[in-house]
């Protein structure tokens, strides 16, 4: 019984989210890459955080509401402005 990895380092073949081509990883703790090369992973963290964004909006008639902020994570200054209102008031109700 020969053991041709006595390191125990674990390598398997992914596909790259990107392109699709397979690849070898190696397993590690903290996750496995879902990219084949750095260019791929530049591509994927691009595509994520542009999804992020294009989320990160609330719907018309939620603007300027607590809920437009905590619910939607809406950005923009209507918003920040009732969030910061409403902890305003909450901080005013706390018992001294
Ligand atoms: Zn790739
Ligand atoms: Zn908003």
């Amino acid at each position: 019984m020969a053991q041709s990895n006595p390191r125990k380092v674990r390598v398997f073949t992914a596909i790259c989210e990107i392109c699709g081509k397979e690849f070898q990883v190696q397993v590690r703790r903290g996750g496995v890459p879902k990219t084949c090369s750095a260019e791929c992973k530049r591509k994927r963290t691009n595509k994520m955080s542009a999804a992020y964004r294009a989320n990160r909006h609330c719907p018309p008639d939620k603007h300027g509401t607590l809920t437009g902020y905590s619910t939607y994570g809406c950005p923009c200054a209507d918003c920040r402005r009732a969030a910061r209102e409403y902890k305003r008031k909450q901080r005013a109700n706390e018992p001294k």
